[in-house]
């Protein structure tokens, strides 16, 4: 295949990627973005998959590909991989995909390391250069991979949300990296005839980053998992685009470095939505200093309500906002909520959507809900655009929120989410508090919210309450 075919491809592969990314900007373009990231990854499969087993024809040259057995090879790993990923695709809730896109992350790393290891038995004509990108590709691989399994065993509730806190953790952190820096240049020092030196050295960085990327995100308190959560998105694009410069693969430079970059970029969106200093929260424990979570402090007692009196309540509203999160995601409450709101706005009812930018467990996630139950985005509204608009506000419903309704975060310094932005449902009217118990948020926090004056507690499934008060208005 000439090269210039193979770059030509790769350019217009690159071009629909960005399409994809600005696509995805939006809910109205978000399907076109994702036809344009396929047909992207499609120019890119098959040009990569002919260039490695076809070879490259140059000016001066050519190289040899690895014929028939390595297409045959590659097609073996695809298929088990295509398996593997319809038979978990097919099965995963909407819930699961935070944790499932962190175990994704984590093989990006895993793959990053093993390209970094087996590139560091080549020789290259820029050994110096070569080692560099050995060393930075395996750290930032390693870190990922062990980051995201944290980061999967915290989203599927394996192991607690709550952070991790070693004495002289930052010490820890900055040691290692300063570490890594001395033993980059030593690598680059030591010749490449001395292969034991060599990979002792790479062996003692792995273990380093793998364990830095473990304290890192064990660090982190459930609050903060959202910028977690993208920053390991961000990591890993890194992690490919390093794999991309150890396999002189202009494409996955480009591919991992628009990962990479709008990773960061949205990390740093859900800091400033949550307060939160970015270095403080990828330096780990930002929000809490190892105090109480979940601390039993006594608010007093709650009031409780049934669908029918909620019902009632509504029919005197005349304007409403709901302030859905991750337990709506849990019990599918969105197309009855679709419903309940269509039939009060049927009566006249001014219903809205208050979205806090960390509902549910996923960027955008309540978002996604609301559009599929067919929401119209224009009552769909973000925090900073209704926050003010409560105290005119007759009756709120919090329909399977609570992190991000709490007020302590907004009264409470010593909370472990406090200087969190958070909806401030309570200076409505009336509140009504859908969840099945009165067991705390992801947070781990105590929410006082339900036993304000103000607010009552329904009770049940979200979706099952919703049916009923349906049934009852
Ligand atoms: P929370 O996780 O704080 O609370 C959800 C509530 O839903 C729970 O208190 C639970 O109470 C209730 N619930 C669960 N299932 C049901 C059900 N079937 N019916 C009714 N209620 C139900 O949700 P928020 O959306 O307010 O906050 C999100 C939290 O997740 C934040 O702390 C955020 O930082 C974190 N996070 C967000 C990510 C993101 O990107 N958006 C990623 C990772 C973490 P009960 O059990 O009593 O029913």
């Amino acid at each position: 295949m000439p090269l210039t075919l193979v770059q030509g491809s790769y350019i217009v592969a690159g071009l629909f990627f960005i399409l994809a990314l600005a696509g995805l900007s939006k809910h109205e373009s978000a399907p076109a973005g994702n036809r344009y990231g396929i047909i992207g990854m499609t120019i890119a499969l098959v040009v990569t998959i002919l260039a490695a087993t076809g070879g490259v024809r140059f000016t001066g040259g050519e190289t040899k590909g690895s014929g028939l057995i390595g297409l045959l090879l590659i097609a073996a790993a695809m298929a088990i991989g295509a398996v593997i990923g319809i038979a978990k695709a097919r099965k995963v809730e909407m819930t699961g995909m935070p944790e499932l896109i962190a175990m994704l992350h984590s093989f990006v790393g895993l793959a990053a390391v093993l390209v970094g290891w087996n590139s560091s038995y080549e020789a290259a004509p820029f050994a110096k250069v070569h080692d560099v990108e050995v060393f930075v590709g395996v750290f930032i691989g390693a870190v990922t991979f062990t980051g995201s399994i944290v980061a999967y065993l915290k989203l599927s509730a394996k192991i607690k949300s709550a952070s991790m806190m070693l004495p002289g953790r930052h010490f820890i952190n900055l040691g290692i990296i300063v570490a890594f820096f001395v033993m980059t240049a030593v690598y680059t020092a030591i010749p490449h005839e001395q292969l034991f030196a060599r990979q002792l050295l790479l062996g003692i960085m792995t273990a380093l980053a793998l364990f830095l990327g473990w304290h890192l995100v064990a660090s982190i308190g459930g609050g903060d998992m959202p910028v977690v959560v993208s920053m390991l998105n961000s990591y890993s694009g890194w992690a490919a685009a390093a794999a991309g410069f150890l396999l002189n693969n202009d494409l996955l430079i480009i591919t991992g470095a628009l990962v990479g970059s709008s990773g960061a970029f949205l990390s740093y969106i859900m800091c400033k939505a949550m307060n939160r200093s970015f270095i403080s929260v990828i330096a780990g424990g930002f929000g809490s200093d190892g105090g109480v979570v979940g601390e039993a402090k006594d608010y007093g007692e709650h009031r409780e309500i049934d669908a029918a009196g909620v019902a009632e309540m509504l029919k005197g509203a005349s304007s409403v906002i709901i302030t859905p999160g991750y337990g709506m995601a849990v019990a599918q409450a969105q197309y009855p909520v679709a419903e309940l709101t269509k039939r009060l706005r049927e009566r006249g009812v001014n219903v809205r959507f208050g979205i806090h930018p960390v509902a549910g467990r996923l960027p955008g996630h309540m978002n996604v809900l609301l559009a599929e139950a067919k929401v119209p985005y224009d009552i769909v509204l973000e925090l900073d655009e209704i926050n003010d608009d409560f105290a005119d506000t007759d009756v709120v419903l919090v329909i399977g929120a609570n992190d991000t309704v709490n007020p302590s975060a907004a009264e409470d310094p010593s909370s472990p989410i406090a200087g969190m932005p958070v909806l401030e449902v309570w200076n409505a009217h009336d509140v009504i508090v859908f969840k099945r118990s009165m067991a705390t948020g992801y947070a781990g926090v105590q929410n006082p919210l339900f036993f304000r004056d103000n607010s009552q507690m329904l009770f049940g499934d979200a979706k099952e309450r919703v049916d009923d008060i349906i049934a009852a208005l």
